[in-house]
């Protein structure tokens, strides 16, 4: 299945390249390009994309709650929850800040943004207003457990998921067969998703040919330098600074991790939203890495929910593009003040398309340089989005890994076993 999820990827992106050359060259005459277009890229492939992201959707809050309570069930067994959590959240917000650095760093010495002032003359863009701090806070605790379900708040089920899996372990017979009866759900349910997995490829070659194909390459020379600048420091925290962390904080062998992650990262990819890829990569990072439930249920929903450090890169270069572009110095102080933000902004960043751009209206906010820089750099976005959420779910899986050596709760034999199961089974 892994194959086929990458060849899909392969020749979705082939067919979009070749929908989208002849789309811009009009080789073929008005009427066939109208055909591709009305028929194929915004016909065909775009059902088949947004009936295969749906059903990932549907699968994301069962799959989150029932998972987090048998995991959370077996954490307060052994009283751990606190330290996991603690773990997890201090590595999320770690990882992220060294993913902003690094963004910086290499803008400031590449300056992606220099000679390019007179771009910056007319572009709009029309800030939403985010919402106070305090009220951030507030909304991670439910009023309403159906209603957290229903709009798909995915910090509110995780909070209802610990509280219930932690009365269960505490309640003695009654809380046994509940258990009992949340971990055969949990089974069907990861069945469920294995059997959305088989069409996966249909999805995800569907979605690449669509997005591929509207993708505006003209945008994307004219501003390669911010482009390729953030396409090189999503690569090297991805590769780099992940293997160093992994190796280093548990010994194990990144290659493996990368090479097992794959299918979880195409998906993240092809859905440019890690929220949807969750059941993907939980079922990865449990059934191939080897992450114990009660550890993945609980790092992986809350990672696709608050860090997002492939947001943190784009936000740091676009920073320093836009600080460049109109020729306002920000500082060292501005530096650190965007690193503060930007690992604030990624937690407050939902796991879907695109939100990233708009929550870098508040690191730009806070060291005074003009929203507009946002509308310059929207136009290369859509690409970018989606390797930055393959970053995502990337640094998900590796704070994931780490916990769980920690804990105790990584099956080493299964992380290092070349002859992994599928995702799907
Ligand atoms: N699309 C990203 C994600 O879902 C969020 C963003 O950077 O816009 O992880």
């Amino acid at each position: 299945l892994t194959k086929k999820i990458v060849l899909a990827m392969i020749a979705g992106i082939a067919v979009g390249l070749i929908c989208n050359v002849l789309n811009t060259s009009q080789v073929l005459g008005a009427g066939v390009t109208g055909f591709i277009n009305n028929y194929l890229t915004n016909g065909l492939f775009d059902i088949i994309g947004r009936i295969f992201i749906a059903s990932l959707k549907l699968m994301v809050v069962p799959l989150v709650l029932v998972s987090l309570i048998c995991g959370s069930c077996a954490l307060s067994e052994g009283s751990r929850v606190g330290v996991l959590a603690g773990k997890t959240v201090l590595l999320y917000l770690v990882t992220t800040a060294a993913a902003i650095s690094l963004a910086l760093l290499l803008a400031i010495v590449i300056q992606p943004g220099a000679g390019m002032e007179g771009i910056a003359g007319d572009a709009a863009f029309e800030p939403q207003p985010s919402p106070p701090l305090s009220e951030v806070l507030i909304n991670i605790f439910p009023t309403n457990p159906v209603d957290a379900m229903a709009k798909g708040n995915m910090l509110q089920i995780i909070v209802f998921a610990l509280l219930m899996g932690y009365a269960i372990s505490r309640s003695g017979k009654p809380g046994q067969r509940i258990a009992g009866f949340f971990n055969d759900l949990n089974d069907v349910i990861m069945r469920m998703v294995g059997v959305l997995m088989a069409f996966a490829p249909y999805g995800v070659f569907a979605l690449l040919a669509t997005k591929i194909a509207s993708l505006g390459f003209d945008a994307i020379l004219q501003l390669m330098k911010y482009f390729m600048v953030v396409l090189a420091a999503l690569l090297l925290h991805a590769f780099g600074v992940y293997s160093i962390l992994l190796k280093l904080l548990s010994g194990l062998n990144p290659v493996q991790l990368f090479k097992k992650m794959r299918p979880a990262m195409v998906f993240a990819f092809s859905t440019a939203s890690s929220a949807a890829t969750i059941p993907v990569t939980l079922s990865t990072v449990e059934k191939r890495l080897g992450v114990d439930n009660k550890v993945a249920s609980f790092t992986i929903p809350l990672g696709a929910t608050i860090n997002m450090d492939g947001t943190a890169i784009m936000q740091g270069v676009a920073t320093v593009f836009i600080s460049q572009l109109y020729g306002i110095e920000i500082g060292l102080m501005g530096y650190l003040t965007v690193i503060l933000t930007a690992t604030l902004a990624s937690v407050g960043t939902a796991g879907v398309p695109g939100v990233g751009l708009i929550m870098l209206a508040m690191v730009l906010q806070q060291v005074g340089l003009p929203l507009e820089g946002i509308a310059i750099v929207m136009g290369v976005d859509r690409l970018l989005d989606m390797v930055r959420t393959a970053v995502n779910i990337t640094g998900d899986s590796v704070v994931s890994a780490i916990v769980a050596k920690s804990e105790g709760a990584l099956n080493v034999e299964t992380f290092n076993d070349a002859n992994y199961s599928s995702v799907a089974n």
